[in-house]
């Protein structure tokens, strides 16, 4: 199976289940987890990728092409996560946040230069490299923390509002960059958000976790 799995996940959080979810989502496609605040859809995505805090417990299976990545550092997970704030290095040039999520495999500073240009060039900020990220609009930001997001070359993507504090131009604009980007490389995605139109916009199957009360 080509895709993320998740298999009967559980999370809890002292005696409290947070949630529990089994998924299949395959290559180029998106996942939409909807549920209010509080939820446990952040949490999850930290324990797909493996950062959950220990104050919560976890079962089940996370596997990423069929292979069971539950055992692994963060590190070698090769998730991207994406989030509602751009989350920019602000000491470093735009360029520099780019060229810090390459990964060490890419050799040589001009051909890590060359993918660095050629992903500002996707984002439509050619000639933005040399910018401080606090120079940028919001809309620009947003396109350079995802460029970052898919230098590091992920596996998969997890997105967790991303698209919420863009108004609506953007927003769409945004989706299209980010569904057509994942169909290209083949990506399993999972979108969590509030927005029904995001959810038909990303064409896939859509999850609605339960309440406070942690039901399902
Ligand atoms: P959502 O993203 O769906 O809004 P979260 O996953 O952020 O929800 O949070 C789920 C629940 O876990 C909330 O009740 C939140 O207060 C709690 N929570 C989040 N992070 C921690 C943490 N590090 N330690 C303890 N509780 C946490
Ligand atoms: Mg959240």
């Amino acid at each position: 199976m080509h895709g993320l799995t998740l298999e009967q996940v559980t999370i809890r959080l002292g005696r409290r289940m947070l949630l529990a979810i089994t998924a299949d989502v395959a290559a180029g496609e998106v996942l939409t987890v909807m549920g209010p605040s509080g939820s446990g859809k952040s949490t999850l995505f930290n324990w797909i990728a493996g950062f959950l805090d220990p104050a919560f417990n976890a079962t089940g299976t996370v596997r990423l092409d069929g292979e069971d990545i539950g055992a692994k550092p963060a590190h070698q997970r090769r998730i991207g996560l994406l989030f509602q704030d751009a989350l920019l290095f602000p000491h470093m040039s735009v360029a520099g946040n780019l060229m810090f999520a390459l990964p060490q495999s890419v050799r040589g500073r001009v051909e890590r230069q060359a993918r660095v240009e050629a992903a500002l060039a996707d984002a439509g900020l050619a000639g933005f490299g040399a910018r401080d990220p606090d120079t940028l609009s919001g809309g620009q930001k947003a396109r350079v923390a995802l460029m970052r997001t898919l230098l590091a070359e992920p596996r998969a993507l997890l997105l967790d509002e991303p698209f919420s504090k863009l108004d609506a131009d953007l927003r769409a604009q945004m989706r299209e960059v980010v569904f057509s980007t994942a169909r290209r490389h083949a990506l399993p995605v999972v979108l969590v958000t509030h927005d029904e139109a995001d959810a038909l916009a990303a064409g896939g199957p859509v999850i609605r976790l339960g309440g406070s009360e942690g039901s399902m």
